[in-house]
């Protein structure tokens, strides 16, 4: 069994379906309402889990009634809570999500006591991170933490994923430590300032990423798949599964964990690369983030 270290955000879900969004000022009667766990760590943590990998989640939650509910929920997917740490001022994260009738989303992420993972805290994890297959992060949290992360996979040589999601600046200097990088399209705009729309923008906006120092550079492509690059004239486009879509929040983080998790367990990168497009494309046949993160044996049905 490969084991996954997941270093990044938990945040309660707290998700209406709406007529239509609402503009500035306006009152918008929508539902259903549903609440439950999320975050780009914890839903990728949980991606991952599902697949059956050994899972612990680095993270913080407020001194609450969420921050129980998030042990729990992690307890149930069967993921490590050693580090889910206790914050003793802030409350646990949050977001506010509006699903409209197209299925588009809208979403507010009030990051809380997960926005105050401290290098510090990351570095008591040092044993977990130590003895990962692949350890996963992303940018929804303190860019701190991140950087000790890169430090100490680097320091035992374990892999690292950076999910560069939601984008906020980052000192380049990471990259370096950075064996897998998985922006969207958006990300892999906002970091090199090439304008990713189609397989040709992927492939200059890669090369950038190639030379800040990330040898395997994917850029997510929604339903297209993605496109995959590690030096030389052109990448290779991996085509996405062909779904129903009724809820696409939450897509990047299911091809996050199942990436993490595929490499986890021994699975050359191109075998890898579409075992996540099928976790993803699954996760977005169910409404919801975490919730909709699909079981090992729904991936090996779908992928029969
Ligand atoms: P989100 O922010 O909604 O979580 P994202 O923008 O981070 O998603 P995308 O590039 O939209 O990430 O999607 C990630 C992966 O999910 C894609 O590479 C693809 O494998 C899968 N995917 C997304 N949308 C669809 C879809 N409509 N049908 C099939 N697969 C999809």
């Amino acid at each position: 069994m490969g084991t996954v270290t997941v270093v990044g955000s938990y945040v309660v879900d707290l998700m209406s379906r709406t007529p239509h969004m609402p503009k500035v000022g306006e009152t918008v009667l929508g539902g259903p309402f549903r609440m439950g766990p999320g975050g780009k760590g914890g839903n990728q943590a949980v991606a991952a889990a599902r697949q059956g990998s050994q899972v612990t989640m680095v993270t913080k939650v407020g001194k609450d009634d969420f921050g129980v509910i998030a042990r729990q929920n992690f307890k149930r997917e069967n993921i490590d809570t050693s580090y889910v740490l206790v914050d003793n001022v802030e409350s646990t994260g949050a977001a506010l999500i509006a699903v409209d009738n197209n299925g588009d989303n809208m979403i507010v992420v009030a990051l809380g006591a997960c926005g105050k993972l401290s290098a510090e805290d990351v570095a008591q994890t040092e044993e977990a991170i130590k003895n990962s297959s692949i350890v996963l992060v992303q940018l929804e949290t303190n860019i701190e933490a991140v950087q000790k992360t890169a430090e100490i996979t680097k320091r035992h040589n374990i892999p690292l994923i950076l999910n560069p999601a939601p984008y906020q600046e980052f000192p380049r200097e990471i990259l370096k430590a950075v064996a897998y990088i998985t922006p969207n399209e958006t990300e892999a705009t906002l970091l090199t300032g090439v304008k990713v729309t189609d397989e040709g923008s992927a492939l200059q906006a890669a090369k950038v990423m190639y030379e800040l120092g990330v040898p395997n550079v994917i850029i997510t492509l929604g339903e297209k798949g993605c496109y995959y690059y590690n030096g030389g004239e052109k990448g290779i486009l991996y085509q996405g599964f062909k779904v129903q879509a009724v809820d696409t929040t939450g897509a990047g983080d299911a091809f996050n964990g199942g990436l993490a998790h595929a490499l986890a367990e021994g699975k050359n990168l191109e075998e890898a690369i579409k075992y996540a497009n099928a976790v993803a494309a699954l996760s977005v046949t169910k409404v919801g983030t975490a919730p909709a993160m699909p079981s090992k044996q729904e991936v090996a049905d779908f992928l029969k």
